[in-house]
């Protein structure tokens, strides 16, 4: 594998569209980056290794990629229908970014799995914010 590259948090608040950074309060730019994925049906069944280039929200100052989960998922789901698995969001994992260039070679002439491995970049950091709006505090918590 590459050197680790951004950091990267997944979106899971539908509500949180995350126009500035939580971190830093920069604006959010819009980049796209080739996120690779992987998929696992059951435990001990194959690896799939996906990966999609998608518009991400990205933090310059922080280098931190963020994307919504229900995006992905959607992106998702037919991809592994088609590999005639069945969908469910807590087999896959996100785990690094791979170049525009793998990529697009990628797609033309599919690389073997250990050269897919060998082109990622994995994240430096995966973040989990726990994101709890205004309103939503009760009397006794
Ligand atoms: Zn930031």
């Amino acid at each position: 594998m590459n050197k680790p590259k951004h950091d990267f948090y997944l979106n899971a608040y539908e509500f949180y569209k995350w126009s500035r950074c939580l971190t830093c309060d920069s604006k959010m730019k819009v980049r796209k980056f080739c996120l690779m994925i992987h998929y696992q049906e059951n435990r001990g069944a194959p690896l799939s290794m996906l990966s999609f280039n998608k518009s991400c929200k990205y933090c310059e100052e922080c280098d931190m990629i963020v994307v919504q989960k229900s995006e992905i998922e959607e992106h998702l789901k037919p991809i592994i229908v088609e590999l005639k698995m069945r969908f469910s969001p807590e087999k896959y994992f996100i785990f690094g970014t791979i170049s525009k260039k793998d990529w697009l070679e990628n797609k033309k002439i599919p690389k073997s799995p250990q050269k897919m491995m060998a082109a990622i970049h994995p994240f430096k950091e995966v973040h989990q914010f726990a994101i709890q709006p205004a309103g939503w505090y009760k009397d006794d918590e």
